[in-house]
């Protein structure tokens, strides 16, 4: 299951594939024919056997400009930043605080929300399919489960890409490392809003100090 926005990141992931196979394609056949992919003139023997695939100096920069790694990355972002114009307008309709019906377990902490607690949720609305991957699922969450993915997002623990429940989790699971606390106690402090900057600090200098950590991962 994945959150609202999870899949622009995929989106995007995808775009990126696309267009570096479509790359490597037009490579591959230049190389086969012999034929620049820019400008259509055959690419001379020399350029060929030392692995080029564009006819001239001019080419293989007219390439790069349109195919090359900054190229494919700049339209990723591009498509990146239309996706994510189109989300505002979206989360407003689909984030509600009703009051829990029956016990519904928090998508954040994994601790159940009881009957008759309000709480956070979120429905992927059909017609969202850019966004989500399955309309009309839900998801609930604790109040303070919602701000405490908020407070992820402000101090970088979470791209605004979206993230996967598994990362909530594994960042719940690196908070206990931190803390020296077992899981959990985690998620309860999680689901009670006891999770602050002091907390995330403690977490900030714990990943510093695994990055520091040669060899270990
Ligand atoms: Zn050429
Ligand atoms: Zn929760």
């Amino acid at each position: 299951m994945n959150s609202g926005t999870a899949s622009i990141k995929q989106l995007c992931d995808d775009l990126r594939s696309k267009l570096k196979n479509e790359a490597s394609e037009l490579q591959r056949k230049a190389r086969e024919t012999g034929i620049c992919p820019i400008d259509g003139k055959p690419i001379p023997k020399q350029r060929l056997s030392h692995g080029s695939y564009t006819c001239s100096e001019d080419c293989a920069m007219a390439w790069y400009a349109k195919y090359g790694w900054t190229a494919i990355e700049d339209k990723v972002k591009a498509r990146r930043r239309e996706l994510k114009e189109l989300l505002p307008k979206k989360e407003l309709n689909e984030w509600t605080k009703p009051i829990a019906r029956k016990d519904y377990r928090c998508n954040v902490c994994g601790l159940p929300i009881p009957k008759g607690e309000k709480y956070d949720k979120f429905t992927c609305l059909p017609g969202d399919e850019y966004f989500v991957d399955d309309p009309y699922e839900t998801i609930h969450q604790h109040e303070n489960c919602s701000q405490f993915v908020s407070l992820l997002y402000d101090h970088d623990f979470l791209d605004f890409e979206g993230y996967d429940d598994d990362e909530l989790d594994d960042i719940q699971g690196d908070l206990g490392r931190a803390l020296s606390m077992p899981k959990d106690s985690i998620r309860e402090m999680v689901r009670d809003g006891k999770i602050g900057e002091n907390e995330l600090s403690k977490l900030k200098e714990f990943y510093k100090q695994q990055e520091e950590k040669p060899g270990d991962d």
